[in-house]
């Protein structure tokens, strides 16, 4: 019976509380995922293994393949054609077996039957030159793409391969095992695009002269990288996206006309015969010549060469070790000059080619900026290991090899530029020429991450930029992303995103990153942290294959810094920094507790005698009010007793000088977290910087208070005074408030009624 009631009072009950449960779901606020913005990267980074360790250095079974390259190419200046034979030996230096390889054929993106514009989405231009309306509308597309005359090994017997867009896939015919080695032939040609009409990453420039500037580059069958990460590289080369490639030795001899004058990828072995004895001296002296550059060949001889062609050739001997790539330039406009730049106790030498088409601005920049370009990477990652550094002009490029980039920045037909053309010109000459450690030596995976190269490259090109020019306009300053990271977020892309798949590269894989880096630099790490980690980083990965997560773990590893909340919120989301200055409350000590400080401690039993006896207290009052000091307070002698009753006669002189105190209310409208950079402005003039640590924000994502003594009166407050951390919108930075509607809130109330 009794059990039986009871059942029949928990029926009720239960019965009852249906209704009230399910109002009670409504309005209890519901569980939620670990949303703290502090939370560790575990399930975003991969698990540390033997062959890439926790601290973010490779592990100890890391291992990374080869490919020598010997090769014979023949420029064919008469029809805009390149052949090549290669013999490409490669060494399995993974613990894995390999049945088959993977080459990337990258010219096929010229091929008729590229996937790229298929891919592409694209509304109708109003403009088109005849050349790409031809191509694009009347069904004759340009005859690009590799022509693969055949694939054989190394006893000339032919080898089975099947092409994929831009890949190439070899079968062996006998498993290469793990520590061997095999060598085989691919024989090969291509009609070379017209880059400036085409676009993409080399070709050549036709002059009205009827001369020809070859810029060429993802000219020959390529190995395809295969490592832990990604096992065979399978991303088709779309154009966005650019190269993941293995380190090896090439041995090149490239055949041009006579009269032309080539350089690239590694050491010209028989440039004594390739120049005449007059240039061969004046290079001679650019090799020792280490203020100003020495034209070796000049621009008298160039035009004397662009008057006619020649049937004749010569043939270029080329040899580099350890280089993940290989391109030249050839032309026989050029004009060619250097100069010898120290590094460390070695002579490296910067080079420029270019057309009379470059001049004045080519003469008086390119070999200063790419010596000053070799010497403040040096300083800040690691000596530059190789002999050489050349600048290319050519137009509409910006594009980066081993030891050798192609760069824009031409002046108008008179010879004059504007500041922009000039600015420009350094920029980009800065920004390649620095591609030779990300990633030519620090060789990250470019067609996964472009911001692993660009980001880092950019971060690094705005200090040499500063060592070249101080006050020279960097793209990497935090104030320059913020239009970017404040704008429509269905078109931008986490940084950590693959590369063909960001919106907005040049804001995504290289602004932005590069100034998250400067914000780990000057606001979070400062410069002696950040400068050890991010050489540490370089230096563990010099040669070698890193990976985004090497980077995060070696930058928190090397500093000793948990740095966790900075990925998460700058690289694995859109959000944007916006802190501001909610409030200002301002208080004087009294020896009297307010109502809502006796009513808090009522449920204690304390009243207000237990309270006075044992602590001081804050009376809030107006913000503008003059603040009374200590002293002149209204019950002085009650006070005063009341303060030689608790404090020593020390405590009590400090505080005579501790008159003002403020509550800052400090508001996140912005969904990243990021330190608070506060700049106190005194009643006399004098300014003060406070820092709090990002963590601050751990326990409210919305707002945080501080408590600041003061001696003096505070009279302006400003956050983040020298737009250190991208916040997107200044007009909450600063109390006393401004009244002017910001940049940000007419964009935002704009948007809203579109
Ligand atoms: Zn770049």
């Amino acid at each position: 019976m009794k059990n039986l009631t009871l059942f029949f009072i928990a029926l009720l009950t239960s019965g009852l509380g249906l209704a009230q449960e399910a109002e009670a779901i409504k309005e209890k606020p519901q569980g939620h995922y670990n949303i703290s913005k502090f939370r560790q990267l575990k399930q975003e980074l991969p698990t540390p293994n033997t062959y890439r360790t926790a601290s973010g250095a490779p592990g100890h079974e890391y291992y990374q393949q080869k490919a020598d390259y010997k090769m014979d190419i023949i420029l064919d200046d008469e029809n805009q054609r390149i052949y090549g034979e290669e013999v490409v030996t490669y060494f399995n230096n993974s613990p894995d077996d390999l049945e088959y390889l993977w080459v990337q054929l990258d010219q096929n993106i010229r091929a008729p039957d590229a996937k790229t514009a298929d891919v592409k989405a694209d509304g109708a231009s109003t403009m088109y030159n005849p050349k790409k309306f031809t191509e694009q509308f009347l069904g004759k597309p340009f005859p690009g793409g590799f022509n693969i005359d055949h694939v054989k090994n190394i006893d000339d017997r032919d080898m089975d391969y099947t092409i994929n867009g831009t890949m190439m896939r070899i079968d062996l015919p006998k498993v290469l095992s793990s520590g061997e080695k095999v060598s085989f032939k691919i024989k090969w040609w291509y009609n070379i695009p017209n880059h400036v009409i085409d676009g993409g990453r080399s070709g050549f420039e036709h002059f009205e002269d009827g001369n020809n500037n070859y810029v060429i580059a993802q000219f020959f069958p390529r190995m395809a990288v295969y490592n832990d990460v990604e096992g065979w590289q399978n991303l088709q080369f779309l154009g966005r996206g650019e190269f993941a490639l293995v380190f090896g030795d090439y041995e090149v001899n490239i055949t041009t006309p006579e009269d032309h004058i080539l350089d690239g990828t590694g050491v010209v072995t028989n440039r004594k015969d390739m120049l005449t004895s007059k240039q061969w001296k004046r290079y001679q002296q650019a090799l020792t010549s280490y203020d100003n550059p020495v034209v070796i060949v000049t621009q008298e001889e160039a035009e004397e060469n662009e008057k006619n062609s020649t049937e004749k050739t010569k043939t270029w001997k080329l040899k580099a070790e350890n280089v993940r790539d290989f391109a030249f330039a050839s032309s026989r406009k050029y004009i060619l000059d250097g100069q010898a730049v120290k590094i460390g106790d070695r002579t490296v030498m910067a080079i420029s080619l270019y057309p009379k088409e470059g001049n004045p601005l080519w003469e008086e920049y390119s070999t200063r900026v790419v010596a000053s370009t070799v010497k403040s990477y040096s300083a800040h990652m690691f000596d530059y290991p190789y002999h050489k550094a050349i600048s290319v002009h050519a137009q509409r490029q910006g594009m980066e090899y081993p030891m050798i980039c192609f760069n824009y920045g031409r002046p108008k037909p008179d010879g004059s530029y504007s500041e922009r053309t000039r600015n420009g010109m350094i920029g980009v000459i800065i920004h390649e020429v620095g591609h030779n450690w990300f990633p030519m030596i620090i060789n990250s995976d470019e067609r996964q991450w472009g911001w692993m190269d660009e980001g880092l490259n950019t971060f690094a090109q705005l200090l040499a930029e500063q060592d070249f020019e101080p006050g020279f306009p960097s793209r990497g300053y935090p104030k320059n992303v913020v239009d970017y990271m404040a704008g429509d977020q269905s078109r931008i892309t986490p940084i950590m995103t693959q590369h063909d798949n960001v919106f907005n590269s040049g804001s995504n894989a290289y602004s932005k990153p590069a100034a998250g880096l400067y914000i780990l630099r000057e606001v979070v790490l400062g410069h002696d942290l950040f400068d050890k980690a991010f050489k540490t980083y370089a230096e563990r990965w010099r040669f070698k294959h890193p990976t985004p997560a090497d980077f995060f773990r070696t930058m928190e590893d090397a500093s000793g810094t948990d740095l966790d909340w900075f990925w998460r919120g700058w690289f694995y989301t859109t959000d944007y920094n916006d802190i501001g200055i909610k409030e200002i409350k301002k208080y004087q000590v009294t020896e009297e507790p307010n109502e809502e400080t006796i009513n808090r401690y009522k449920r204690y039993g304390m009243t207000k005698e237990d309270l006075k006896g044992k602590y001081l207290f804050l009376a809030e009052m107006d913000v503008d009010e003059q603040s009374s000091d200590v002293n002149s307070y209204a019950d002085i002698a009650t006070l005063n007793e009341y303060l030689s009753d608790n404090f020593s006669a020390a405590e009590r002189a400090e505080l005579k000088n501790t008159k003002y105190f403020y509550e800052i209310v400090f508001e996140k409208p912005g969904g990243l977290v990021m330190p608070i950079l506060a700049e106190i402005t005194y009643a006399d003039g004098s300014k003060e910087n406070k820092y709090y640590p990002a963590e601050i924000w751990r326990f409210n994502d919305k707002e945080v208070k501080k408590v600041l003594g003061s001696e003096k009166e505070i009279t302006g407050i400003k956050i983040d005074p020298n737009q250190l951390t991208s916040d997107v919108n200044q007009e909450n930075n600063s109390w006393p408030k401004k009244e002017k509607e910001s940049k940000f809130d007419s964009f935002k109330n704009q948007t809203a009624t579109d």
